[in-house]
């Protein structure tokens, strides 16, 4: 039996770029370059690597987001990924997190799945809970946070690192792991990788292919809501010292004063 691994990837926009909110107070992601969220990376690697490791398996890759999105999916076919689906619909617009895991869990359901590997965070939102609205939505267990994670007879293992101790996990398939920064280099796609990668079926379902009504998705199906948006203030230069012999006892004085010691 194929073991079918579905990788969510999140198209999310460039750090360096300049990220503003739009009218809408949603994230203005028109004139700003994006790519495939960096955590995400690691989640098609360590996706990759159970399917070499396993006789027969697939490895698709997901997202839900706006057209240039498929950029995002591109990157994943290139590192290797066999086929992907991009959810694109303009209702989607404003989608929060618990919208977000109804249209991603509905997809992997129409998709088929025994194995859902996600970042540990996206790179914008940052929630980090999406893998777990996920597997509550598709009503199996959740590995999460994993820096080791391998499969053996339908068992998904892994092994997750705290401050104080490290825990080994394990699961029965079908069931959704989430995998950190710290679980190995992601590959970089190579030019075979990136050819092949072309001619990779990416598959375009919208709202209706997943019965999803549009009051549920959307700014209108938003559970939170941005109320309003400012601009950071820009950062100030801060206070120059310059040593004369009580440099040293100059700052002591400024990180006490900043409570930092
Ligand atoms: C700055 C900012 C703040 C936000 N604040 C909130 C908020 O407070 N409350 C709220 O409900 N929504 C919020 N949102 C919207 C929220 O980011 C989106 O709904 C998002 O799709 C899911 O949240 P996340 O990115 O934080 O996911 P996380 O839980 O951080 O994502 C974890 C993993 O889930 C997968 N994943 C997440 N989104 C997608 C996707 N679209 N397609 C495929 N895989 C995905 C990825 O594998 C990712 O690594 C915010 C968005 C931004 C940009």
């Amino acid at each position: 039996m194929s073991l079918r691994i579905v990788v969510t990837v999140k198209y999310v926009p460039d750090a360096t770029g300049d990220r503003h909110f739009a009218d809408d107070l949603t994230v203005d992601r028109d004139d700003v370059d994006g790519l495939l969220s960096e955590l995400d990376e690691y989640a098609v690697e360590q996706a990759l690597q159970i399917a070499e490791d396993a006789d027969d398996a697939e490895v698709t890759v997901l997202t839900v987001g706006p057209e240039d999105a498929k950029d995002a999916l591109r990157k994943a076919l290139s590192m290797g990924a066999d086929k992907a689906i991009h959810v694109e619909d303009d209702d989607l617009h404003g989608t929060d997190i618990i919208g977000t895991s109804l249209v991603l869990a509905k997809a992997i359901e129409k998709a088929g799945f025994d194995l859902v590997v996600s970042g540990m965070a996206s790179t914008d939102g940052t929630a980090g809970v999406v893998p777990a609205l996920l597997a509550e939505r598709l009503g199996v267990p959740q590995v999460t946070l994993l820096s080791e994670v391998s499969v053996e007879d339908g068992t998904v293992k892994g092994r997750r690192d705290g401050d104080a101790a490290s825990e080994q996990l394990e699961a029965q398939l079908p069931a959704v792991v989430s995998v950190t920064d710290q679980s190995g280099e992601a590959r970089y796609p190579s030019f075979k990788g990136i050819m092949a990668a072309k001619k990779k079926p990416v598959e375009s379902w919208d709202l209706s292919d997943l019965d999803i009504d549009a009051e549920e998705v959307g700014l209108d199906g938003a559970w939170t809501k941005v109320d309003a948006a400012a601009e950071r203030p820009a950062r100030t230069a801060g206070t120059i010292v310059k040593d004369e012999g009580e440099g040293g006892k100059q700052l002591a004085e400024f990180l006490a004063s900043q409570k930092f010691i």
